[in-house]
């Protein structure tokens, strides 16, 4: 500033001085006003510049010059730049931040006061049937119309929220959506959605499953205390008593397998997944289920003048990687379904095959009712049964398919089940080639 002051006054006296020199006191007049006009020009030429280039923005092509006005413009240059690198730092941030949104499970809605969408994540558009380009700014209540959201919406309570019908699903698995509404900044609000269809799913099925849990064993409980009470007030003979202990104990006995099956079931679903390096040869696996097998056809053909056909194929050589206990209670749920559903005299066939692509088949073949197609989808299902009172009479706990079901899932294999009504079934396990060992290693040697 003193130095642009003092070149100024500096010019002018030289200007006056030589005025002086050439005209006396009226050349130095003009001197010192030629000076001025000049310096003023100069002054407004260089402003001129700088105006010019404050005009297009352009950082980088502020002019270089010197003096007063080089300072202002290198100033402004360095302001400039650090605005822009503030605005692009936090257009980064933004961005960053609505990538983060745009990743979160649920559905994010910004609305503005009057309730337009302002701006939207890609699940809320699923969630909602939103087009992300083309809604933007629509008013929500023009676009979600059910009636839920639209009481909702007028008197909104955060806490409560809403649960309303998405878009995506079918008539038969409708998307069901929690909604949630909270109030920020000026009359802004933020609009959540969640899928909680699969959660109401779970609920459901939690519950059933409790429900026939207690219906499970409520009923042998109830035979068993009718005859605990028939025995305590009715003086009975021993022939009596002993008939009627006999049905407690077959009350009993069903309780235990039933529980015994929850168990497994619980112990096979929380369990950590089977192992891969635990070879179990298979032919222990087949001959467990063959002495299985041969005695439970000897009590449910007894009475009867004809027993089953039981065959078991050819033993293999070879190991099965995974849990033994799982794979063992799989197997055997398979071959006591045939000899329990089979009627007497019926022919049971076993067989462990190597298929062409390396995958090797368990499978057990039954001449028994078979089963009608409309039921195949559904026989994994925990307690389901084509026939309760079959099931029932035979010992079955509705669990057996269920564990098999689990069972293969975990070892990454495929559960086949193929059944004509009133000629019989085939259920097979058909295990991945990465869990078999087609030659007996030497661990296992006979
Ligand atoms: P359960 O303990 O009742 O046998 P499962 O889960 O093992 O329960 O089987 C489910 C239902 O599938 C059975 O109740 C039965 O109706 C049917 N089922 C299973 N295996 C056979 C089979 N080999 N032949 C005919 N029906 C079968």
């Amino acid at each position: 500033m003193w130095f642009r002051f003092l070149s100024f006054l500096g010019v002018q006296v030289a200007a006056g001085s030589l005025g002086w020199e050439l005209g006396g006191y009226l050349g130095a007049t003009i001197g010192t006003v030629l000076s001025s006009a000049a310096w003023m020009l100069v002054d407004i030429w260089r402003g001129g510049r700088v105006m010019q280039w404050l005009r297009t923005g352009e950082v980088a092509q502020a002019p270089h010059m010197q003096g007063w006005w080089g300072d202002f413009s290198d100033r402004m240059r360095r302001w400039l730049r650090q605005t822009e690198q503030k605005m692009q730092d936090s257009d980064r941030r933004l961005q960053e931040f609505l990538a983060a949104i745009q990743a979160s499970p649920n559905g994010v809605v910004l609305l503005d006061a009057e309730g337009r969408i302002e701006w939207c994540n890609q699940i809320a558009a699923t969630h909602f049937g939103f087009d992300v380009s083309r809604d933007l700014q629509q008013l929500i209540g023009n676009l979600v119309r059910d009636p839920a959201f639209a009481n909702y919406a007028a008197a909104p309570d955060p806490a409560a929220g809403v649960v309303m019908i998405g878009r995506g699903g079918s008539v038969t698995r409708p998307v069901r959506l929690s909604v949630h509404l909270h109030p920020y900044g000026e009359g802004r609000r933020l609009l959540l959605s969640r899928d909680i269809t699969a959660l109401e799913q779970a609920e459901a099925m939690r519950r059933d499953f409790v429900a026939n849990v207690s219906h499970e064993i409520r009923t042998p409980l109830t035979v068993m205390s009718g005859f605990v009470e028939t025995m305590q007030s009715v003086p009975l003979d021993e022939e009596q008593r002993e008939r009627y202990l006999g049905f407690m104990a077959q009350q009993a006995d069903r309780m235990q397998t039933l529980v015994s099956d929850l168990l497994t079931l619980s112990s096979i679903e929380g369990g950590p997944a089977p192992s891969s390096n635990d070879w179990i040869p298979v032919r222990d696996l087949i001959a467990h289920c063959a002495r299985e097998a041969e005695a439970l056809s000897g009590l449910v053909t007894a009475g009867h003048a004809k027993s089953h056909s039981l065959r078991f194929g050819p033993m293999p050589d070879g190991a099965l990687a995974g849990a033994h206990s799982e794979l063992l209670s799989a197997m055997s749920n398979l071959v006591s379904n045939a000899v329990r559903y089979t009627p007497p005299g019926g022919r049971i066939e076993v067989r462990w095959a190597q298929l062409p692509d390396g995958r090797a088949e368990f499978s057990v073949k039954d001449t028994g009712p078979g089963i009608a197609s409309e039921h195949l989808p559904r026989l994994t299902e925990r307690f389901y049964r084509v026939d309760p009172s079959r099931s029932r009479e035979t010992g079955g706990t509705g669990l057996g398919l269920a564990i098999v079901k689990h069972v293969v899932q975990r070892h990454g294999a495929e559960l086949q089940v193929e059944s004509t009504l009133g000629q019989g079934s085939r259920f097979a396990i058909v295990f991945p080639a990465n869990r078999l060992r087609v030659e007996q290693q030497p661990a296992y040697a006979k």
